[in-house]
């Protein structure tokens, strides 16, 4: 997978070049090229933003650099990137958005400052808006690094494929707890059966302990899987005792 950034602060990916996004690209599984938005700026100051026709607060990326900017970085690979802007008024992220589009072989990514960036490219360069939350941010760096490091973990090889599919969210439900030596810490015991050896039944107390984790935590997750009756059960009677969300 190629990932473009288009970025005012290309300096600031450091996590992008670090532990498992530095491995998929060593590996060659990934590659990751930032884009100074300013190579595209004008003047001696690479100026890329203005004040908004209509007035008002702020300062607007404009759509000549931008453009500029989206057609030399996309003519320097054969493969036609898919053009994502990250922005607050976008699809909010989730783990079946990111498994699609890591199924692409390009992206590019557009980050945002300011007060955003001129409608005009959203209508016609732009072919995905993305938000990592209902909070708004100073700039597009770091939701574009969050979306990047969530497709670089998917890309196959980059990480273990058995661990990948049995995290929050790829299976519709959260994780189970999980515990590590020593097998007892401050007078706390891990759960004996993951001590048995027993395979079948620690599998067993995985599938009950990730429901009931969801029922108490992400309630609203349950509604989206299927349960076998025992499983409706053991979520009812959780939900039934009223057992406290998260806060
Ligand atoms: N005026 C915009 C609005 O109210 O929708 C907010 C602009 S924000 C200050 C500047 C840039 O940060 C945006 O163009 C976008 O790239 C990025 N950004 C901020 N919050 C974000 C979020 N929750 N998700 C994705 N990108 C975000």
């Amino acid at each position: 997978m190629r990932l473009d950034i288009l970025t005012l602060f290309p300096e600031v990916f450091a996590p992008l070049f670090a532990s498992i996004p530095a491995r998929a690209q060593t590996s060659g599984r990934v590659k990751v090229e930032l884009h100074n938005l300013r190579d595209w700026g004008r003047g001696r100051h690479r100026q890329v933003d203005d004040v908004p026709f209509g007035g008002g607060p702020g300062m607007v990326i404009q759509a000549e650099p931008l453009a500029a900017a989206i057609r030399a970085v996309q003519a320097l690979d054969p493969k036609p990137a898919r053009v994502v802007y990250l922005t607050p008024q976008g699809t909010p992220l989730s783990q079946a958005m990111v498994e699609e589009m890591a199924t692409r072989p390009r992206l590019l990514l557009l980050c945002g400052h300011y007060e955003g960036i001129d409608e005009r490219i959203r209508e016609t360069l732009v072919e995905q808006e993305v938000s990592i939350g209902d909070y708004v941010l100073s700039g597009g760096e770091l939701p574009a690094m969050v979306l990047a490091d969530a497709l670089i973990r998917l890309v196959p090889g980059v990480i273990d494929s058995e661990s990948v599919a049995c995290e929050s969210f790829s299976t519709g439900i959260l994780d189970h707890p999980h515990y590590s030596r020593p097998a007892v810490f401050e007078g706390r015991s891990v759960p004996e059966v993951l001590l048995s050896g027993h395979h079948g039944r620690i599998e067993e107390w995985r599938r009950e302990q990730a429901l009931l984790n969801t029922a108490r935590r992400r309630p609203d997750l349950l509604a989206r899987v299927e349960l076998n009756a025992a499983e409706r059960r053991l979520v009812g009677g959780c939900q039934e005792r009223g057992v406290p969300s998260e806060p």
